[in-house]
C-alpha cells in the first residue's frame, strides 16, 4: 500500500485489506486552486481524497452569488456522495492548492457495495459534515465577526495542517459573508495583538493559542464531534446505506 494513502483520514479509517485493493488504482495528483468544480460533482469518474489541498463547499444562490458553507480537507472524500443516496448541499471549489489521492469511482463503488466498513466511514463523513453545517449556521447567527474570523482561520488550520495561507481580504470576506472592509478591520486587530501576520494575499498564524482565545466555542465543537460521530452511528447503517452510483 502507498504510504501516502494513510495521510488522508478517510482512507486511514478503512481496513488494510480495502486499501490494498485500492492501491493499484490510486494516484497522487496535484490539485490546482480556483475554478468551479461543478463538473466534478456531476461526474462519477473519480473520487478525490485530499492530502494537502483544501476545498470550500459553496452553495449557488438564485442571484448568481455563491455562499461558502464549509471546508473539506484531509479528513474527507470528495465525490463519494455521487455514489450513495445521501445528499448534502454545496459544490466543492479548491481554495488551497495541493495534493490529493484520486481513485476511479467504479473501484470505490465496488468496495462501497461489498464492505460495511467503507459504508460506515462514508456515513461518518456525512454526519460530521451535517454537524459542521449546523454549527456554522448557529455561529453565523449568534457570534460576532471577530470571533467568527478567528474560528474560520482555526478551522482552515485544522483542515489544511498549515499555519500560513494564500488568502486575500476579499476571499475571507466571501467565506464569512461580510464586507471586505470589516474583515480588514478585524485582521488589523488580530495583527496588532501579535496573533496573525498578514501581507499581500497571505495570512500567517503566529500564536495559535492566542487565536483560540479570540475564537468562539464553535471551533472546539467541530473538533470534538470527530469522536462523537463514531459513538452516534445508528445501528445497521452499514447495511442500510444504499449505493446508487456507477
Ligand atoms: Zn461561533
Amino acid at each position: 500500500m502507498k504510504p501516502v494513502m494513510t495521510q488522508n483520514e478517510f482512507l486511514r479509517q478503512l481496513p488494510a485489506t480495502i486499501l490494498d485493493k485500492f492501491d493499484p488504482h490510486a494516484e497522487l495528483v496535484q490539485i490546482a486552486r480556483g475554478g468551479g468544480d461543478k463538473a466534478l460533482m456531476n461526474r462519477v469518474d473519480f473520487i478525490y481524497f485530499p492530502v494537502t489541498c483544501v476545498y470550500s463547499l459553496e452553495m449557488s444562490m438564485a442571484d448568481g452569488f455563491t455562499s461558502h458553507i464549509g471546508l473539506l480537507g484531509y479528513r474527507d472524500a470528495i465525490g463519494a456522495r455521487n455514489l450513495i443516496d445521501l445528499n448534502l448541499p454545496g459544490v466543492p471549489r479548491v481554495i488551497l492548492s495541493g495534493y490529493a489521492i484520486r481513485l476511479r469511482s467504479d473501484v470505490f463503488a465496488a468496495a462501497l457495495s461489498r464492505s460495511p466498513e467503507v459504508r460506515c466511514v462514508v456515513h461518518d463523513q456525512f454526519v460530521r459534515m451535517s454537524h459542521s453545517l449546523g454549527v456554522t449556521n448557529a455561529c453565523n447567527l449568534r457570534h460576532p465577526l471577530q470571533r467568527r474570523l478567528a474560528r474560520w482561520i482555526l478551522n482552515l488550520n485544522y483542515v489544511s495542517r498549515l499555519n500560513c495561507f494564500g488568502l486575500t481580504h476579499e476571499e475571507l470576506a466571501h467565506f464569512l459573508g461580510v464586507r471586505r472592509e470589516a474583515v480588514t478591520e478585524m485582521l488589523a486587530r488580530l495583527t496588532q495583538a501579535g496573533v496573525l501576520k498578514t501581507s499581500r494575499g497571505r495570512v500567517e498564524i503566529l500564536d495559535i493559542v492566542a487565536l483560540r482565545g479570540f475564537s468562539c466555542e464553535c471551533d472546539q465543537g467541530d473538533q470534538a464531534n470527530v469522536e462523537d460521530v463514531r459513538v452516534d452511528r445508528p445501528r445497521g447503517v452499514e447495511r442500510d446505506l444504499r449505493v446508487v452510483g456507477v
